[in-house]
């Protein structure tokens, strides 16, 4: 095979956060997902181990401008100030970019918006499709039940998480707004201490644990009189979050600038 045709046939991947957490995973699933291979590692300024070459044979680099050559797309678990920085690399390389990074405030989240003009972006708050499946569910039962049932929901993750509440458990906020017809931010409550009076009808309450290493607990109840209906999901390990990840980077190769959404890769709209 001439080298031209090895390199169209082969993906070079950019993984932001190389040696976090998911990012290990993502490397992890990218061993068994020719033609994309690990072609950029890139971690924070800082980092122990930058400058080393890792297993992949991939040197572990701070610039995202030098870890992008030779990438078609980014896939990037790490921080929202990080994710920002390296999507205008991105989009200044032409390069697609897939985060399932969570913690955006309103004017991050206008910011990635901003960049999937130039390029095609894919921003998840989780790749799990089970989880989907969980909020289309959520959705339903909203509907289905009413304002008569309240509904609540219960999030646990392990005790590095940075950002609360968890990113999933706004997705199935969302998804039981959207059930009822409202919007979450008129009906959204995370604290509850003190004199706080009977429950406000309508209410969507989340309520937030953390400990250990628990990678995902998400639980959308809704509590009627004399019956109440539980939906739960629970991720035992975080490998499948990496291989949705790596579906999503195969899917938005060569697709339009554009912010595109996870339910579109799995099939579910
Ligand atoms: P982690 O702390 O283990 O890893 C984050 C990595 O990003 C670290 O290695 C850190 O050094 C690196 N980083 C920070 N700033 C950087 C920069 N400027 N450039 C390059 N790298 C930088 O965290 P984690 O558990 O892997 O989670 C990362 C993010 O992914 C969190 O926002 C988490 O909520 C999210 N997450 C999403 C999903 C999903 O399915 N969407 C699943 C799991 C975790």
């Amino acid at each position: 095979m001439s080298e031209a045709a090895a390199k169209r046939e082969s993906t070079g991947v950019m993984v932001v956060g190389a040696q976090g957490r998911m990012g290990l995973e993502v490397r992890a699933a990218l061993e068994n997902a020719s033609p994309l291979h690990l072609a950029g590692a890139l971690e924070r300024a800082a980092h122990a181990d930058l400058g080393q070459t890792l297993p992949e044979g991939i040197r572990l680099l701070d610039d995202p401008k030098a870890a992008l050559e030779g990438c078609d797309v980014v896939i990037d678990f790490s921080i929202p100030a990080s994710t920002l920085t390296n999507l205008r690399a991105a989009a200044d390389a032409g390069v697609a970019y897939v985060t399932g990074t969570t913690g955006f405030d309103e004017a991050g989240q206008r910011e990635l918006a901003h960049f999937a003009e130039r390029i095609p972006v894919l921003h998840a708050a989780n790749f799990s499709l089970a989880v989907h499946v969980l909020a289309h569910l959520t959705r339903e039962a909203a509907r289905l039940l009413g304002d008569d049932y309240d509904a609540e929901l219960f999030e646990l993750h392990h005790a590095q998480k940075r950002d609360a509440p968890s990113g999933t458990a706004l997705l199935l906020g969302e998804a039981i707004a959207a059930g009822r017809g409202q919007k979450l931010a008129d009906h959204l409550v995370l604290e509850r201490a003190g004199e706080i009076g009977p429950r406000k009808a309508q209410a969507i309450g989340i309520q937030t644990l953390r400990g250990g290493d628990n990678p995902g607990e998400h639980t959308v109840y809704f509590i009627g009189r004399g019956e109440r209906l539980e939906l739960t999901h629970r991720a035992a390990t975080r490998g499948h979050f990496a291989v949705g990840a790596v579906r999503a980077a195969s899917w938005i190769l060569g697709r339009p600038a554009g912010l595109y959404r996870i339910e579109q890769v799995l099939g579910l709209d």
